[in-house]
């Protein structure tokens, strides 16, 4: 058997997988991927990125590539309920923060629809492009062992036969819903396994719109009275398409299905169409009951699986290997604390957990929605019905499109490495982001001078912005640090509107682009700062006022 050595091993390329793989290179960090594919996308499932992973993404140097290798700029961003394409127009979500280039007041970078035939292979391609990291396609992760110091993994090279020792500081387990490394740790998922059973279609298209009558949009939902129970969403905004049908009979047996005649009810036409896969998928809401153990942890749909309605799936996972990259840079640098690692568990889960309930409400929303049996007559009754399922829809369902809220707000609040200023915290939002610079919270976007992204400061090493302060005080915060090996980088700034946004004089910013703390002073104990936000310290250090 072959040996290796190597600090960080990455079980799973998928698009988490290999988002840790970018945010590790980009830190300069050797890690090994093995993904036992090879690297074919098979089911291509997830379309919608937020903002946030497409803030990670600036950071990493791939927004422009995903930005311009989907659904095309200019390409509706619209969802539409319709009885069907020819039919009556139920309700019409609009999306115009959505799409395109160009930053919004909230975020320098806006949400995007790139599935990932094209995602992967980016993410990929930037993973392959760093000199520390290792992609091996077509290699299976067997078995692990750990002790105190390390983690032995055995890896088969599908094409050879040939096994693999490989001894790392840490085990990543980005291996998706089914993730042997979970099984083999014993964690357990909670929820329910299968809430529906359902079947992909994908087709192409030309010039759908030619043979339609509702409005153009990226995304359908057929109202029947039998509920909501067909989707038509696109994939590429160039004529793919993937044709959503629920039901068991569909899962089980997607050979029967026939297609044309399934097209025929959604569209309410015969339109030409060319038929690529077909794909059967099961709607779950699951969440890991721990995150790892010892020096093994989870992260993606290995930790967590929530319906797509939303698309909050793969966004979450990217925001796991964002939050987990610095903490095992820092630990395999030297200068994270023994607690630094353990706080991944302690700030994502309550994330997952918030996100795959929202899922599951959204994709239970849609499901259960009682449709009057008038819906797609042409009557008064028509008329009636569509009327209040419109105003039922638009209400209710705009929590499923419209999501800055989730994707901007969520916070690390309770982590040890946060350092709570007494502020009154904000409520949790799903549609609405309401920007601040709560200790926990991404420090929100602001425009500089130079008409970079204050968020463009953030990512390579903590960040101790200062608005006016003392530079007394910044510098025995840089001296703490300096001594504690942790980088840091000041960055003094005179604008009042970004000194009103972040509240305090004196603001530190995670190499995750959190705020840790913040105070108009810097605190007695500066170590005791330093040591805290790098997990070296169990106890937080005092409040700034
Ligand atoms: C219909 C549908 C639509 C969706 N739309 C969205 C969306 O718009 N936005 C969104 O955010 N999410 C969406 N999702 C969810 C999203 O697809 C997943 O959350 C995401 O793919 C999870 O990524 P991952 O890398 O964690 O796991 P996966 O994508 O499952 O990747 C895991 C990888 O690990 C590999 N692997 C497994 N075992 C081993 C082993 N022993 N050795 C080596 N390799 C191994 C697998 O081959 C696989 O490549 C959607 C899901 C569905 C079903």
């Amino acid at each position: 058997m072959r040996e290796a050595d190597v600090p960080v091993l990455i079980i799973g390329g998928g698009p988490v997988g290999l988002a840790l793989a970018v945010d590790l290179g980009w830190r300069g960090i050797a890690a090994r991927v093995v993904e036992q594919e090879d690297g074919t996308i098979d089911h291509p499932r997830a379309n919608a990125e937020n903002a946030r992973t497409m803030e990670f993404f600036r950071r990493w140097g791939v927004a422009d590539a995903v930005r311009t290798s989907g659904t095309p700029q200019d390409f509706t961003q619209a969802v539409v309920y319709a009885t069907n394409l020819c039919g009556y127009e139920i309700a019409r979500i609009d999306r115009p923060g959505h799409g395109g280039s160009g930053g919004t007041a909230i975020s320098p970078e806006r949400p995007q629809r790139c599935n990932q035939l094209w995602l992967d292979p980016i993410l990929r391609e930037r993973a392959s492009g760093f000199p520390s990291i290792d992609l091996r396609y077509r290699t299976r992760f067997e078995s692990f062992t750990q002790d105190a110091h390390g983690v032995d993994a055995v890896v088969r090279d599908l094409a050879t036969g040939v096994q693999e020792r490989v001894r790392a500081q840490y085990l990543i387990a980005c291996c998706g819903g089914r993730s042997p490394v979970r099984a083999a740790l014993g964690i357990e998922l909670q929820g329910s396994p299968a809430i529906e059973y359902n079947l992909n279609i994908f087709v192409r298209i030309d010039d759908l719109w030619a043979h339609t009558s509702v409005a153009e949009a990226a995304m359908y939902f057929m109202v029947a009275p039998e509920g909501i129970w067909r989707t038509l969403i696109d994939i590429d905004g160039r004529g793919l398409w993937r044709l959503g049908l629920r039901g068991k009979a569909y899962y089980d047996d997607p050979e029967s299905v026939d297609a044309a005649a399934m097209l025929r009810e959604v569209i309410g036409a015969d339109v030409p169409f060319e038929e690529f896969w077909r794909r059967g998928w099961v709607a779950r809401d699951l969440i890991a009951d721990r995150y790892g153990s010892g020096r093994v942890f989870l992260a993606g749909d290995a930790a967590h699986q929530n319906t797509p309605s939303g698309g909050f799936g793969m966004n979450t996972g990217i925001g796991d290997a964002a939050d987990l990259g610095w903490k095992l840079a820092a630990a395999v640098a030297g200068w994270g604390g023994p607690e630094l690692l353990a706080t991944y568990e302690i700030e994502r889960r309550p994330v997952a957990l918030r996100n795959v309930r929202q899922a599951t409400e959204n994709f239970v929303g849609d499901r259960k929605r009682q449709i009057d049996p008038a819906i797609a007559s042409a009557t008064p009754d028509g008329d009636r019905a569509r009327a209040e399922l419109r105003a039922k829809l638009v209400a209710s369902q705009s929590r499923q499109f419209l999501t800055d809220g989730t994707a901007l707000g969520y916070r690390y609040d309770g982590s040890p490495i946060c350092i709570p200023d007494g502020s009154q915290t904000l409520p949790d939002t799903i549609v609405e982001y309401h920007p601040n610079a709560l200790p926990g919270a991404r420090a929100p976007h602001a425009v500089l001078t130079d008409g970079r992204s204050i968020l463009d400061l953030f990512g390579r090493s903590f960040v101790l912005l200062t608005f006016g302060a003392d530079p007394v005080d910044a510098d025995r915060i840089g001296a703490a640090f300096r001594t504690a090996g942790v980088p840091l980088v000041v960055h003094a700034l005179a604008d009042p509107a970004i000194a009103a946004l972040y509240e305090r004089s004196l603001v530190l910013v995670r190499p995750d682009g959190h705020v840790a703390w913040r105070g108009d002073a810097a605190p007695a104990d500066a170590t005791a700062l330093a040591d805290t936000v790098r997990g070296a310290r169990a106890s937080h250090v005092e409040r700034a006022g």
